[in-house]
């Protein structure tokens, strides 16, 4: 299960943030028991109005939606990459997380203080990155370092061994220019196939995906002109983030809404947008599995084949997997209840697939194993 973080310097709404999650009706659900979630962890509900479809369809008992974790990584400051106590804590924790929500602040409010003094989102957005950036130059240095103390000692290493590490090198170094040039190591370069391989596996932090959260006003939020006060943001994001979502959010606005009706969420929230673009920018996607039981989202990645995606379900399901019998959602996207295999069927629109079937967005599916 794919986790994100919420990150961003202190005092731009990431708490208030964080607990409007919670509180609303897409935190933490029932299936979830609090005691089993730590304080700074969030599990929302990803809203999935085919998943409702579906379990009107099939008539099932139970709706069981994906879930996407979310953690709180608190107190980002400008000098914490070389902070060797809390500071490195958050970067730590921010290398646990898969995808970062970073949130901006953007609202006026003389009563709560910026910790720099104004506001001004783009500084912000360079302080943020500068820390991430140079916790990955030291990474780098480190990773450098002990590869080559590992080439010293060639004894049981074959050619091959030797030759991948010295590529390694040379890619964590190409990375290393990126970083001293201020861009984030994914960033204006042409990585190849082999060199993305090196890369993931370091689990740098300026390369994590990202979605960005403008913390704007509740006025300007709920005037819906909000997206011409986003263009300085719009411009660094291009530059440094490009492809990255920004997304207007009230931290305080949701948080309200949150308290004041627990019970449903707002039409005009951002939270399922907020949601929604995590899962993208993650390449996340789901297939369901249906009947009068339950009706449940499934979640994998792009491009996941159908062994894999079974083993989603029980890890036994991918190593006995024979086949599966699939419904494009498009077929039943405008059936109305009570399901009718027999007629789907007859159309032609129950097919089989086998191993290297890769799974869609929206597949349902009913697998076959040995077991
Ligand atoms: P964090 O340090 O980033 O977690 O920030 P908090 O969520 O604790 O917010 C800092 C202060 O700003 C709190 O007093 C919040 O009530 C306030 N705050 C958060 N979001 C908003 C907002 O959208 N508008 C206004 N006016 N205040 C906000």
């Amino acid at each position: 299960n794919l986790t994100s973080g919420i990150v961003g310097l202190a005092n731009v709404g990431k708490s208030t943030f964080f607990q409007a999650i919670t509180r609303s009706k897409l935190g933490n659900p029932a299936n979830y028991p609090f005691a089993t979630i730590k304080p700074e962890e969030a599990r929302v509900i990803v809203p999935n109005p085919k998943l409702d479809h579906l379990v009107d369809l099939y008539n099932s008992d139970k709706r069981v939606p994906s879930i996407l974790k979310i953690f709180d990584i608190a107190g980002l400051v400008r000098g914490a990459s070389d902070n060797k106590g809390l500071g490195n804590a958050f970067l730590a924790d921010i290398r646990a997380v898969d995808g970062i929500f970073q949130v901006v602040r953007a609202f006026e409010d003389p009563e709560i203080t910026h910790i720099e003094g104004s506001i001004d989102p783009v500084r912000d957005l360079t302080i943020v990155q500068d820390e991430l950036l140079l916790k990955d130059m030291e990474f780098i240095e480190n990773a450098i370092e002990r590869l080559h103390k590992q080439l010293k000692n060639r004894g049981g290493k074959t050619p091959q061994d030797i030759a991948d590490m010295g590529e390694e090198i040379r890619t964590l170094e190409q990375a290393y220019d990126n970083l001293i040039g201020g861009q984030r190591i994914m960033n204006k370069t042409d990585w190849d196939d082999d060199q993305i391989d090196i890369l993931s596996k370091h689990h740098f932090l300026s390369a994590k995906p990202s979605v960005f959260l403008a913390n704007v006003s509740e006025e300007s939020f709920l005037s819906g002109k909000v997206k011409d006060s986003l263009g300085s943001i719009r411009q660094w994001v291009d530059e440094y983030a490009p492809g990255s979502s920004i997304i207007p959010v009230s931290a305080s606005y949701e948080s309200k809404m949150a308290d004041k009706n627990p019970e449903s969420i707002p039409k005009n929230s951002a939270l399922p947008q907020i949601i929604q673009k995590m899962r993208e920018t993650l390449d996340l996607i789901s297939y369901f599995t249906c009947g009068p039981i339950e009706s449940r989202q499934w979640t994998i990645r792009k491009n996941t084949l159908c062994p894999q995606a079974a083993g989603v379900i029980h890890t036994d399901f991918e190593t006995t997997f024979i086949n599966a019998e699939l419904i494009k959602y498009e077929d039943v996207a405008n059936l109305k209840p009570p399901f009718d295999e027999k007629i789907l069927r007859s159309k032609g629109k129950i097919h089989r697939v086998g191993k290297n079937y890769i799974v869609q967005d929206g597949d349902i599916l009913t697998f076959h194993s040995a077991a």
